[in-house]
């Protein structure tokens, strides 16, 4: 393709809204442009093409792995959503809206009703499972902080597959081979990725993990252990139970007067005694369906810190926040000395794995300036979940070795969903035995519109994007330099010709701009590969560089063919 004809509009200047790299070059290089402010973005010609690349690569993927793919509707009837219960749980990211006749619609944020309707109107026997079948289409999510450019957009391209199965063990075949097949489009994509254990929501256990891409700009947490292959979203990370080098404080069960002493710190250096032996008793409203809400404690070490969606699941609530004063006095706690064991009525209570046979522990009275301590938990009867957020150097549960934090971007996720949605819609087939049962299903998810900003936030550098093999929107970028000097452009449209004989998606920039405003277009655009045909020409030499490192070498003019197509087969 020619530059010249291209709409390509590259700018010098940074948008206003964007600090991430990927934010700002996707804007500057022309791929993207935002769209009267926040979260919603048109894809310009190259934009476009890098999109249909890395689409092609999960495809191409999807299609060997025996899944097949639909188009369903944007617009969902929302009728399917009160079916599933989800209407009135999404929350202000479902978008509803009526048509003129008064019906309700939303935007689909995600298609799993829409596909279970789709599964139970076409199958009805055994005999038509296992199927796996999956869409690239538009999500619209209106993210309460849309931001990042096309990392959080309220409208974005996402593949969303869903597997309908007869048995679980089926399932968990899919299941294996959607992790096998998502690891393979991340490596072609040229991604430093890590797969991590995830939250799985109320279902719990190991039937969720996500594909995190690298890097300091991510948005979520994640828990690894570099000594063996442990890795966790900070959500579902799990640990080696701690120990406290120094011994547990002896007393005997009693009330202790501690004015003033309403934090762990403060409790900590008044009784002289590890965190680890205090209770961290942290209050929450919980927020249930209907709107319904509750206060509930979650008691943990001392040395410990609440994860939130941890403590959400423990409780099955659809979110927690937090509560102020005036609140806690009405529910009948005394702020700074709460304690798991005297609680008001009416108020929930979650204890921490951790504290299970804990003994000697100081917690709150819920009596201003008191606090009980000698309390023992061994035996005691409670709700004991697990609630804590690993920190960084807590031990590794498989190899006891350190864990550390690192950042990454959620690129993909795949779930184990069960019957979670096709009970609810009543979606059955009919088993060998001629028994109706409802179909075991997972779900399996892509951001597609994501991946351009994840690849570009892993490669980049001061002066652009650099595209990875598979996703550069061309493979080649020759720069003529001067197109009024005759040979440059005989030797430019050659070149330019072979190369696209041999199947290479060459961008050749004939323009008639300075020589540099067509590097810094090349460098911000970001090809793999830039041939310049410049003054050497001369000397019968033209340079080859490559986007990563900007690594120049000057190669003969008659073997510049084969020097780029050695680069780039
Ligand atoms: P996040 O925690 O980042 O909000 P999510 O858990 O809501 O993601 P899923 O519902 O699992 O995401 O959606 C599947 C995939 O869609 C995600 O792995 C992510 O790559 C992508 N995705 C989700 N929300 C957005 C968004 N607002 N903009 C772009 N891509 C998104
Ligand atoms: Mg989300």
């Amino acid at each position: 393709m020619r530059f010249s004809k291209l709409l390509i509009p590259t700018t010098k200047e940074t948008p206003n809204d964007a600090t991430l790299a990927s934010h700002i070059y996707l804007i500057r290089a022309g791929f993207i442009q935002s769209v009267g402010g926040s979260g919603l973005y048109n894809f310009l010609p190259l934009g476009k093409k890098v999109l249909d690349k890395v689409r092609e690569v999960v495809k191409d993927e999807l299609d060997k792995a025996n899944c097949q793919e639909v188009s369903l509707s944007f617009v969902t009837p929302a009728s399917l959503w009160q079916e599933s219960g989800r209407f009135e749980k999404y929350g202000k990211e479902l978008l509803r809206f009526k048509d003129r006749k008064n019906n309700n619609f939303i935007l689909g944020p995600t298609h799993e009703e829409m596909m279970v309707n789709l599964a139970r109107q076409t199958v009805k026997s055994y005999k038509q499972l296992p199927l796996n079948l999956y869409q690239i289409n538009l999500k619209f999510r209106d993210e309460i902080r849309p931001r990042f450019g096309l990392m959080r957009g309220r409208e974005f391209l996402m593949k969303d597959g869903y597997s309908f199965h007869a048995s679980n063990e089926d399932l968990q075949r899919e299941f294996a081979l959607m992790e096998e097949t998502y690891r393979k489009i991340f490596s072609r994509l040229g991604l430093d990725f890590r797969v991590v254990e995830a939250d799985s929501g109320a279902i719990g256990g190991s039937g969720s993990k996500e594909f995190m891409v690298l890097a300091d700009s991510g948005e979520d947490t994640i828990v690894v252990c570099d000594s063996c292959e442990y890795g966790a979203n900070i959500e579902a990370a799990i640990r080696k139970e701690k120990t406290c080098v120094t011994e547990a404080p002896e007393a005997i069960f009693s009330k202790f007067n501690t004015p003033e002493t309403k934090t762990i710190e403060a409790l900590s250096s008044f009784f002289k005694v590890d965190s680890h032996y205090l209770v961290k008793t942290v209050a929450k409203k919980a927020i249930f369906d209907e709107g319904k809400t509750a206060v509930v404690l979650f008691a943990l070490r001392g040395s410990d810190e609440l994860q939130e969606v941890k403590a959400c699941n423990a409780v099955g609530a659809n979110d927690l926040l937090d509560i102020d004063e005036d609140e806690l006095t009405k529910a009948g706690l005394v702020a700074g000395y709460m304690g798991p064991t005297v609680v008001p009525e009416g108020v929930g209570v979650v204890l921490d794995n951790s504290l299970k046979e804990a003994t000697s522990m100081i917690c709150g009275a819920n009596e201003k300036d008191y606090h009980l301590v000698g309390n023992s938990f061994k035996g005691v009867k409670a709700n004991y979940q697990d609630i804590v957020a690993v920190q960084e150097g807590d031990l590794c549960l498989y190899c006891a070795k350190p864990l550390r934090y690192t950042k990454g971007i959620e690129v993909g996720h795949i779930f184990q969903l069960g019957t979670q949605y096709s009970k609810p819609l009543g979606a059955n087939f009919l088993d060998e035995n001629g028994k109706a049962q409802p179909m075991i299903m997972g779900t399996y998810g892509i951001g597609v519109s994501r991946l351009l900003a994840a690849i570009i936030e892993q490669n980049h550098d001061d002066k652009g994007c650099i595209w990875t093999k598979e996703s550069a929107p061309f493979d080649v970028h020759i720069i003529i330099s001067n197109i009024k000097d005759e040979a440059q452009v005989n030797i430019g449209e050659k070149l330019y010709r072979e190369l696209s004989n041999k199947g290479l998606d060459v961008l050749l920039d004939d323009r008639k701009d300075r020589f540099g405003a067509k590097i810094k277009d090349y460098e911000l655009l970001g090809v793999p590969y830039g041939v310049i045909i410049g003054k050497k020409l001369q000397d019968g030499l033209v340079e080859l560089v490559c986007r990563d490192g900007l690594a120049k070498e000057e190669v003969l003019e008659n073997s510049i063919l084969d020097a780029v197509l050695q680069k780039v087969l």
